[in-house]
C-alpha cells in the first residue's frame, strides 16, 4: 500500500470509533492533505476495496453533517421532563407493588421483579410508549394487573380532585390512576406532588419513588384577576397543564390558580 492510502485507512478507521461531534476534530488532526484531499483518498482507498463500502458511507456522512440531528418525537411537555427527568428509585423504599396502584414514574424506573402484583391503566401503556417504547415492550411482560376505572370511579376522582382544586392540572392517565386507587382504596406510588396530596386528603396512603413526597397537604382555588373573588374548582372544570381559569361569575374577568388562603 502507498503511505497516502495508508494515512486514509487509518482515518476511516478513527471515524468508525469518533463518528459524531468529535469526528470533525478527528479528520482535522489525522488528515494531512486537507478535507477535500482526504474525501478524494477515501474514495480511492473504497473503489479498492468494494468489500467495503460501509466505510464510505460512514465517512461521507461523518464528513458534510458532523452532528446528524435526529427528528424530535412528539413532545408531551412538562410531564415528559417530569417522568423521564427522576432520580433512580429510592433504595430505602422497601417492598415491591403487591397491590399498589402504581403511576408511570414507577413503570419507568423500577424493575420489573419489582413491578410484579401491581395495579395500572391501560392508558398509561400509551403514555410509556411516547416516553419508552423499548421500556413499554418490557413492562408488556411484567406481571401487573391492567384495570380500567369505571365511570363511578373516574367521578369519586374527579370530586377529590376538585376539592383539593388539582383537577384543572391532572391529565386523563392522572386521573385514572388516582380514580383506581380511591375506588379500590389502593395504596397510590407517585411522585407527582398533585396526586399525592390528592390521595392524601382523601384518605389513601401515597408512596413517592425518589421525592421526598408532600408534606403539607394544599388546596388551590380560581382567583379573580379582577375582583380578586375566590371560586373553587368545579368537578366539570377544562383540564390543561397551565393557563387561566374560568372567568369569575361575578365580573367576569379571567381568573387564576391560587393556594387557598387558610
Ligand atoms: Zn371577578
Amino acid at each position: 500500500m502507498a503511505p497516502a492510502t495508508l494515512g486514509s485507512v487509518a482515518t476511516n478507521q478513527m471515524l468508525r470509533r469518533r463518528v459524531g461531534p468529535s469526528a470533525a476534530a478527528a479528520i482535522g488532526s489525522t488528515n494531512r492533505s486537507g478535507g477535500i484531499g482526504w474525501m478524494m483518498a477515501s474514495v480511492k482507498v473504497n473503489k479498492a476495496r468494494p468489500t467495503r463500502p460501509a466505510a464510505s458511507a460512514a465517512s461521507m456522512t461523518a464528513c458534510s453533517h458532523a452532528t446528524p440531528r435526529r427528528p424530535r418525537p412528539p413532545s408531551l411537555g412538562l410531564r415528559r421532563r417530569v417522568l423521564l427527568g427522576r432520580r433512580l428509585p429510592a433504595l430505602g423504599m422497601g417492598g415491591g407493588a403487591e397491590g399498589a396502584v402504581l403511576d408511570t414514574t414507577a413503570l419507568l424506573h423500577w424493575p420489573l421483579e419489582r413491578l410484579a402484583g401491581g395495579v395500572c391503566a391501560p392508558s398509561q401503556l400509551d403514555e410509556l410508549e411516547r416516553l419508552s417504547p423499548a421500556r413499554r415492550m418490557l413492562i408488556e411482560a411484567a406481571q401487573l394487573d391492567w384495570m380500567n376505572p369505571t365511570s363511578s370511579q373516574l367521578d369519586d376522582a374527579k370530586s377529590a380532585a376538585a376539592a383539593t382544586g388539582d383537577l384543572p392540572r391532572l391529565s386523563t392517565v392522572d386521573l385514572e390512576v388516582l380514580a383506581l386507587a380511591l375506588g379500590m382504596q389502593r395504596v397510590l406510588v407517585t411522585d407527582d406532588y398533585r396526586l399525592q396530596n390528592v390521595a392524601m386528603q382523601a384518605g389513601l396512603e401515597a408512596r413517592s419513588l425518589a421525592t421526598k413526597g408532600a408534606k403539607q397537604p394544599w388546596s388551590w382555588v380560581w382567583r379573580c384577576t379582577g375582583c380578586g373573588k375566590q371560586h373553587a374548582v368545579q368537578t366539570d372544570t377544562e383540564r390543561k397543564r397551565d393557563g387561566p381559569g374560568p372567568e369569575c361569575h361575578d365580573c367576569g374577568s379571567p381568573t387564576v390558580m391560587k393556594r387557598a388562603r387558610r
